[in-house]
C-alpha cells in the first residue's frame, strides 16, 4: 500500500490551470483556459500570432498576474498571494525565443552564476552540475567562450543547459527556435526530444508541427484567446475537429 503522501503527490499534476483569464485593459486575451499538464507529460501550444499562447505561458510562473482563475504548480497556488513565488519560480525553468544569455560570462559561468547566488551551490557543485548539463545539450567543449562566439543554435542549447542547471521540475519553451536560421533549429529541437525523452515535464510554444506531432503527448490548438481544441497530436494535428484548427493548420502544414 502506498503511503497518503505518495498517492496524493502522484495524483496532483505538475501544472493545473483552472479557469484562467487575463486581460490587458480593456481586453481579454485568455478567456477561461482551463489545462492540466502531468508529470513526465509534454504539451506542445499551437496556434496563430496573438492568440495568447505566451500570455498563457508566462502566468503559469506569474511573469503575467491572472486576472481570474486559478494556477497551481504541483501543491503550490500560484495565484494565492502568499505563495513563497520565489520558491516556486526556481523550480520552473524558462526558455525564450531570444537566447538571454549574460554577454560578459563565459558558457560555465553562465551555467554557474545563479547556481551559487540563487541556490546558494559551492563553486565545485556548480561546475559539476554545469558541466554534465553543457554535455546533455552538446556543448561541453564551448565551456569557456563567449555568447557572442556561438551560433544561435549553440546560444539556445547554452540557455537550455542554464536552465538545466537549476534543477527545474517543469520547463517552458516559448517559441524556442523562432529566432533562429533554418538550419540551426533541428539541433535545439533534439535537444528537447532528449529531454522529453528523460521524463522532463515540458510546455512548449511551438510552430514546429513535425516536433509537435513527434514529441509531444498533447497538443492544443489557441486561437483568440480560446483553447478551441486539445488532445494526442494524431488526433489535434492530423485529423482537427475545429475549423479555426483545420484552417490554422491549412497554412502552416
Ligand atoms: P501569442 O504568443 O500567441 O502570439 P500573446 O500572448 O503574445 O500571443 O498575445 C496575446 C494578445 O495579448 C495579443 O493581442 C497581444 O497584443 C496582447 N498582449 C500581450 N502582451 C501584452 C501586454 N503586455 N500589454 C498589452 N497587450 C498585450
Ligand atoms: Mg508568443
Amino acid at each position: 500500500m502506498t503511503t497518503p503522501s505518495t498517492s496524493t503527490a502522484s495524483a496532483i499534476p505538475a501544472i493545473s490551470i483552472q479557469g484562467l483569464r487575463k486581460s490587458f485593459g480593456p481586453v481579454e486575451v485568455l478567456k477561461d483556459i482551463s489545462l492540466d499538464v502531468n508529470h513526465g507529460e509534454v504539451v506542445c501550444v499551437i496556434g496563430p500570432s496573438g492568440s495568447g499562447k505566451s500570455t498563457l505561458l508566462r502566468c503559469v510562473n506569474l511573469l503575467e498576474q491572472p486576472t481570474a482563475g486559478k494556477i497551481f504548480v504541483g501543491e503550490a497556488e500560484m495565484t494565492d498571494p502568499d505563495v513563497d513565488i520565489d520558491g516556486v519560480r526556481r523550480k520552473i525553468g524558462m526558455v525564450f525565443q531570444s537566447f538571454n544569455l549574460f554577454p560578459h560570462l563565459s558558457v560555465l559561468e553562465n551555467l554557474t552564476v545563479a547556481q551559487t547566488k540563487v541556490l546558494k551551490r559551492s563553486k565545485s557543485e556548480a561546475d559539476t552540475i554545469a558541466r554534465s548539463n553543457l554535455e546533455r545539450v552538446g556543448m561541453s567543449h564551448k565551456e569557456d567562450a563567449f555568447p557572442a562566439q556561438l551560433s544561435g543554435g549553440q546560444q539556445q542549447r547554452v540557455a537550455i543547459a542554464r536552465s538545466l542547471s537549476m534543477t527545474p521540475d517543469l520547463m517552458l519553451f516559448d517559441e524556442p527556435t523562432s529566432a533562429l536560421d533554418p538550419e540551426l533549429v533541428g539541433e535545439v529541437l533534439a535537444v528537447m526530444k532528449g529531454l522529453a525523452k528523460d521524463g522532463m515535464t515540458m510546455m512548449v510554444v511551438t510552430h514546429e508541427m513535425a516536433f509537435a506531432r513527434d514529441v509531444a503527448d498533447r497538443v492544443v490548438f489557441m486561437d483568440g484567446g480560446y483553447l478551441v481544441e486539445e488532445g494526442h497530436p494524431d488526433q489535434v494535428i492530423g485529423n482537427p475537429q475545429h475549423e479555426r484548427t483545420k484552417s490554422f493548420l491549412y497554412r502552416v502544414l
